[in-house]
């Protein structure tokens, strides 16, 4: 794509980077969504993996993802190995793999970038939903503000984030981390975008009775993460009621990817195949 009106690439030195962004400017991150459409809006790119973030950070009070760090550095991350004490971070390779990129897209790709691109099939949109994670976010005049990923993807790449308002990581509480969770995900082809991507999490035994004994979020299939929440391990056909309640036919997304209708019977398998998978229900 050439973006024939940028005129300046300015690197990110600091947090000086959000009072300096102006209309017409844009943040640039990996750039293989911002690069794939035209914007004639587009004046300025600042490119913000000129800030060095550490892409991971581990604390006693969980994860923090960088904003910039990559789908690789992620991926790895959870694969070699994911550390014992947080067995949740399983999910995380699927979550990466469900991005049908290029090896390029891998590489370049940033966890930031895929929740601001805010497409349904977004899967780090999927996982920071499914994990329970909460967005940091710089706002012009030095302030800050954290909000649910929900609250940030709210429809077809629709977010929340006012001009101006930078990412800067997503935390993952280690509460989450040290529970379990499982990954179902359906495209119309084995390589295809995902139709629906669902995460289910069960808290660890310490927190029983004080956490929600299952948590099914639904993603892909719909604009807008859908988290539902069981005080008790549901029955197959509790699980099927409360989706029904939750969603119907109309909520379900449409697009070349899948129809409402299929991707209403994807959610209503996979979640089943998750219940069984986390809890033996
Ligand atoms: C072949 C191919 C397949 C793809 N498959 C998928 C797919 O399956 N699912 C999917 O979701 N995407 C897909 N994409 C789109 C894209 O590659 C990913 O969404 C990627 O993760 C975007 O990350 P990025 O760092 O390249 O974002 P960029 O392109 O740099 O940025 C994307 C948007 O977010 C804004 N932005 C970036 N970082 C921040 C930040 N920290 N704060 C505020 N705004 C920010 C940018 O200004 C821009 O508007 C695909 C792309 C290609 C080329």
């Amino acid at each position: 794509m050439d973006l024939n009106t940028v005129e300046q690439l300015i690197p990110a030195t600091g947090r000086e980077a959000v009072d300096a962004f102006e209309p017409g400017d844009a943040w640039l991150a990996g750039g293989s969504a911002l690069f794939a459409w035209p914007d004639p809006k587009l004046r300025r790119l600042v490119d913000i993996t000129a800030l060095g973030w550490r892409a991971l950070t581990a604390t006693d009070a969980g994860l923090d993802i960088a904003a910039t760090c990559t789908i690789a550095e992620l991926a790895d991350y959870g694969t070699h190995p994911p550390p014992a004490e947080w067995p949740a971070l399983a999910i995380v390779r699927g979550c990466c793999e469900a991005l049908r990129g290029s090896f390029k897209v891998w590489n370049v790709g940033t966890v930031g970038g895929n929740i601001c691109a805010s497409l349904p099939a977004g899967p780090m949109t999927s996982l920071a939903a499914g994990l329970g994670a909460e967005c940091l976010i710089w706002q012009p005049g030095g302030g800050e503000r954290r909000a649910a990923v929900a609250d940030v993807v709210i429809g077809d790449c629709v977010n929340a984030l006012a001009p101006g308002e930078l990412l800067r990581s997503i935390h993952v509480p280690a509460d989450v981390l040290r529970g379990r969770a499982a990954i179902r995900q359906g495209s119309l082809t084995p390589m295809g975008r995902s139709a629906s991507l669902l995460i289910a999490r069960v808290p660890p035994a310490d927190l029983a009775g004080e956490a929600p004994a299952f948590t099914l979020v639904i993603t892909a299939a719909v604009a807008r993460a859908v988290t539902l929440e069981f005080a008790e391990v549901p029955t197959p056909a509790e699980l099927d009621a409360a989706i029904e309640a939750r969603l119907v036919l109309g909520d379900y997304f449409a697009d070349p990817h899948g129809t409402p209708r299929w991707r209403r019977h994807l959610v209503r398998l996979h979640a089943r195949e998750l219940l069984e998978e986390l809890t033996g229900a």
